[in-house]
This record gives structure tokens, sequence and C-alpha cells, in this order.
């Protein structure tokens, strides 16, 4: 354990200022208390927020090839801390250790390295005709995070801002705040100017809720739920203040006819249960051809029943805990509601793996005879849950996939390309993966309906951090 995760300090213009009240973070493997992180005020939002627009004037001066340099620095400064970080967000979130080094860590590294070429790019201004089509920097940008990815959420904000030049007040989520921290340590060793990136942890109602529609932030980055999402957008619409909201999500999986159906499925529950099931864009719908739908169950539950649940520290756990009781007692009632219901569970529904005395574990569950107007298959769990559903072909598959409030991610399964990438080009969603595609960094992602408003990520994601000058010449 370290000291550099207990702390009672908030930054501000590139200076370390302790504050009065702290919050304890607490280990869900565990139980027991692994850092501390400061409770800021509002107060402290104004002194931030003022910080952070004395550094615009010298950052958004600054010629896009700087700002590239500096992200190049702060991205080599992290890597140079990957062990630290990997360790941290095993200790806050209970991600386990292979899954927080790949997932949180490189992969937030690769979408950080992603925005190094895009700043660059915005030092040519777009041609349109017979104007020029300057993007600049919008102004301070507000970045509220959830707990569920804690560094890559912060860095695809803060990498995106910083790209197109807008300096940043971030407020990192309660529950896992210590590697926001690591990330601002980055960032001074980056020896990126100070009031770039200004932290002030605290609670959403106070520390977000004073961001949002503050009169010194220009462009709000918010992602976390929709209710919550909700409330920011109304706020920062009222203030017409630019804003991105990166939502929930119930995301389905479509396997056509012509799929390698064990694959499709495979990596369809593993997709449910990544981190613990707690990512917004997992694919928690499985839609499959009605003659299949037994042997779908089957594979299903086989796979559910051989993912390695338990101790986070351990290189050959799949799934950890969930991140607090109160997640755990979510997800709980949300099975125990559609079973009631008449739901048929197939793998898992119940808490702790035999064997653990300690943790907010909830076992990977399959779910079956669900359909499209119940409540298991149209709210999201955020814990490893996937429902199973049958489809009478293509057409009935893109009409159930849509049936949905939520409109982030998605995937198709099928032999044969061109048909995958038609059924995906109907899909009311921001991202889709054929044939499990990897992840792609610089691609957008976002969501449709209650997902969002706004991409992340790559050109897309430094955008929302812009506003454009058209010049006619
Ligand atoms: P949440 O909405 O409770 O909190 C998100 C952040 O907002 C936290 O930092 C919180 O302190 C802050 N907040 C709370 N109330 C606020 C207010 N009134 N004003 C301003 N800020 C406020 O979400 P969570 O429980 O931390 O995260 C889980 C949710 O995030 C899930 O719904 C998940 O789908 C969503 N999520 C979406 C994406 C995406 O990219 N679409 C990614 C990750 C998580």
């Amino acid at each position: 354990m370290t000291s550099d995760w207990y702390r009672d300090d908030i930054l501000v213009g590139g200076t370390w200022r302790p504050v009065r009240r702290t919050h304890q973070v607490v280990n869900p493997a565990t139980g027991w208390p692994v850092g501390c992180a400061a409770k800021a005020d509002r107060a402290d939002v104004d002194a931030a927020v003022r910080a952070a627009g004395d550094a615009l004037v010298e950052w958004r001066a600054t010629p896009p090839r700087v700002r590239a340099e500096g992200l190049t620095a702060l991205h080599t400064e992290l890597k140079g801390r990957r062990d630290e970080l990997t360790n941290c967000i095993v200790a806050e979130l209970g991600a386990p250790i292979r899954l927080a080094r790949e997932a949180h860590v490189d992969q937030a590294l690769d979408v950080l390295a992603g925005f190094v070429p895009i700043a660059e790019e915005l030092a040519e201004p777009e041609r349109a005709g017979s104007s020029l089509v300057l993007a600049r920097p919008a102004g301070v940008a507000a970045c509220i995070t959830p707990w569920n990815y804690p560094l890559y959420q912060l860095i695809a904000k803060v990498g995106a801002a910083l790209a197109a030049g807008c300096s940043v007040v971030a407020k990192p989520a309660e529950l896992t705040p210590m590697s926001a921290y690591l990330l601002a340590d980055a960032v001074l060793a980056a020896g990126l100017p100070a009031g770039m990136l200004n932290l002030v942890p605290g609670s959403g109602t106070e520390v977000g809720a004073a961001l949002v529609g503050h009169r010194g932030i220009a462009t709000v980055s918010f992602t976390g739920s929709t209710a919550v999402g909700r409330q920011v957008g109304r706020t920062a619409g009222e203030a017409l203040q630019r804003m991105s909201l990166e939502l929930g999500g119930k995301s389905a999986s479509v396997v056509l006819d012509d799929a390698d159906l064990p694959s499709a499925v495979r990596a369809t529950v593993e997709s449910a249960c990544y981190n613990s099931g707690q990512t917004c864009s997992a694919w928690t719908r499985l839609l499959v051809p009605r003659q299949y739908y037994e042997e779908a169950l089957q594979l299903a539950a086989d796979r559910a029943n051989t993912l390695a649940v338990g101790d986070p520290t351990d290189e050959a756990t799949d799934l950890g805990p969930l991140v607090s009781a109160d997640q755990r007692t979510t997800v709980s009632e949300h099975v125990a509601r559609a079973i009631a219901d008449g739901v048929r569970l197939v793998a898992g529904g119940s808490e702790r793996p035999p064997g653990l005395d300690a943790g907010h574990y909830f076992l990977p569950t399959i779910l079956a005879d669900v359909s499209t107007a119940d409540e298991i298959s149209r709210e999201e769990v955020f814990g490893p849950v996937l429902v199973v559903q049958a489809h009478d072909g293509d057409d009935d598959a893109v009409r159930m996939a849509n049936d949905s409030d939520y409109g982030l991610a998605g995937a198709v399964w099928s032999t044969d390309q061109s048909r995958a990438l038609q059924v995906a080009a109907r899909m009311q969603t921001g991202q889709v993966d054929l044939n499990g595609a990897a992840f792609n960094p610089v691609a957008p992602f976002g969501g449709w309906k209650s997902s969002g408003v706004g991409r992340e990520l790559g050109r897309h994601g430094v955008h929302e951090f812009c506003e454009f000058t058209s010049v006619q010449i």
C-alpha cells in the first residue's frame, strides 16, 4: 500500500491544496480501507474553475503541435506508472488484475495516444467551399466521470480536451477517486502548464452539481447514469453550455442463422460479464435464431459457469466483486424480480461464490424466456447478467435490437460479412462489432436515444471540446 493513495488535497492551478474533509476509499473485495480522497466543496470548485480559466489563456494560444507534444509526454509518464495504476484500480474498483492492466490502463493509454495526431491536425483549418473552418478550443471543460472505468473515462475526456486546447476541471466518482490522483500526478510530472488539469474530488450533488451550469465552464463532458445525465442535461441546457453525455446501455448481440454459434455465444457471455458486468457498452441481450435457442442457452450456461470469480489480485480471475454492497443489492434485486416474473434462471443468480467470505460478488447469470417487454430486458442492470431471447430472422432481430430506450453498442455475428454489415447499419446504436472485431480507440463512441448525446474518442471526441469559426475568403 502506498501513501500516494491517502490524499486530502485538491489540485488547483498546479498546486496541491489540502481540504478539511476527506472520504474513505474501500476495497470492494475485502471491505478494507485502501485510501482516501478529498471531499471538495463549492468554494473549491470556484477556485478550480478560476485557475482553469487562467491557464486557458496560455494553452489555447499554444500551437497544436506543442499540445500534441504535451499529450505524448503525459502518455510517457502514465506508461511509466502502469503497475501502480493497475494496482490502484484493482484496489479501488475490485477489477481483476489482468483486466485492470489491459482494459483499464493499456486501453486508456491507447485512447490517449489516439489524440496525439488529432491535436496536430487541428493546426490545419478544414476547407468548406469558399470558407476556412477553424476548430478552436471551447473554453474550460468540466469532466465528470463514473466509477466503472475510472482512469479510462477520465483520460478519454482529459486527453480530448487538452488536444482541443481546453483546460479542465475534473471530478471523479466518489467510490474510485484514487486513479484520478495518479493521473493528476502524471500531468504535473509531464510538465503540462499549471492549471491545465484541476482536480476536485467530492460528491456529485455538491461538486458535480456546482460544476454544471457554472458561469466559468464552457463545456460539460459527463459520463454516468441516464438519470443523472438527464439532470446534467437540463442544467447545462438552461445555461446554454455545450455538453456531451455518455450514459447507460442495454446492447444487443445479434446472432444470425449462419453464424459460428459457439464463438458468438461465448463472446457475448464474456462481454456481459466483463468488468463484472459494470460496462456501459456490454452486450447484455443475446438474440439467437429460434431454432438454436436451447443450444445457445446450454453454451451460455457452460461459459458462465467456467468464468473464474474471485480474488482480483489473482492473474487467473475473470470476475472480481461488484463495486459496492449497494451495487450488489441492485443487481440481486433485478434478478430476483425477473425470476418472480417467470423468467427462467439458466446459470448463476446468486451472490458470493463458495469459499469467499467477503466481497460484493455476484455470479455470472444467464436468464431465458425473457420478453422484450420485461424489465430485465429493458433496464440496465450493471452486473454480470445476460438475457437470451429468440428471434425469427434478420428483420425480427433488428426490430428486437432496436426495441430499447438505449442505443450504445451492439454486435452482429454471421459468416457473411455483407449480411452482417446490412444488419449493423439498421441498428440504432453508436457502435457495432462484427464477429467480435476489436475495439478501436479512435472510432467515435457514444449513444443514440437514452444512451446519450455527443461522441467520445478520436476526432469526433476532440470536436466535442471545440467551437468552430467559418472564415469566408
Ligand atoms: P452516476 O450517474 O451516479 O455518477 C456519475 C458521476 O456523476 C459521478 O462522478 C457522480 O458523483 C456525478 N454526479 C452525481 N450526481 C450529480 C449531479 N447532480 N450533478 C453532476 N454530477 C453528478 O453514475 P455511476 O453510478 O458513477 O456510473 C454508472 C453509470 O455510468 C451506468 O449507468 C453506466 O452505464 C454509465 N456509464 C456510461 C458510459 C458511456 O460511455 N456511455 C461509460 C461508463 C459508465
